[in-house]
């Protein structure tokens, strides 16, 4: 099975496009990780790759507005499920403008439901959903156990920052608590929510640097 990754923003940084607002996957075959706020440049993105009919599953890594702004559109466009934690659900089904960020971004989120409510240690197109609560309580890793390769969103990011634990649902000791969490993989390589791809000394680093800021 091709279940390489392709990561998009680099796609349009070659064609010249727009920047995305979060780091954005494509999981070969079938599944797109996170949606940024445009759903039409994604779209546009995923048709310069030749995959705009390829994609079933859209998973987002937590319902911040910079990953999950896209998603209603992209499923309009290309008939894929939206996955998200169960956390998460309400948040954009209520369209939140706090537990989404949107308000941060000075606009709202146009609400949607999403298809599919994940938990802890669901498989959904081959990777397993790990919860990682702390940047926000609906955040998600996604672990692909036979290439170990990491999707970590905004928990922590290839620099070795940790995402940020001060805005809505978001907690300190929950996010050191998870990145411990994920240390304990076996993995090969993060694909992470802003920054790219990164190597997994990274989580460590994020760990260090909380608890280094908050003695
Ligand atoms: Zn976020
Ligand atoms: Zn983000």
């Amino acid at each position: 099975m091709n279940n390489e990754t392709v990561f998009l923003n680099d796609v349009s940084n070659r064609i010249g496009e727009e920047t995305p607002s979060s780091d954005i996957y494509i999981k070969k075959p079938d599944t797109l990780i996170d949606t940024g706020m445009d759903g039409d440049l994604i779209y546009n993105l995923l048709m310069e790759m030749g995959l705009e009919d390829e994609i079933n599953y859209i998973i987002l890594t937590h319902c911040h507005y910079d990953h999950s702004g896209g998603a209603k559109k992209l499923r309009e466009l290309t008939d894929a499920k939206i996955a998200i934690h169960r956390n998460g659900y309400s948040s954009l089904s209520e369209g939140d403008g706090l537990k989404t960020a949107s308000s941060l971004f000075g606009t709202k989120l146009d609400s949607f439901e999403p298809d599919i409510s994940l938990n802890e240690d669901d498989v959904i197109s081959g990777l397993k959903v790990i919860h990682t609560p702390g940047h926000t309580d609906d955040s998600i890793c996604l672990y692909d156990t036979e290439t170990k390769e990491l999707f970590t969103g905004d928990t922590v990011f290839s620099n070795g920052r940790p995402g940020r634990s001060d805005l809505k649902t978001g907690n300190t000791k929950q996010l050191i608590q998870s990145l411990e969490k994920i240390q304990k993989l076996d993995i090969k390589k993060i694909y992470t929510g802003h920054g790219g791809p990164g190597k997994p000394e990274a989580i460590e680093k994020a760990i260090k640097y909380l608890k280094t800021a908050y003695i």
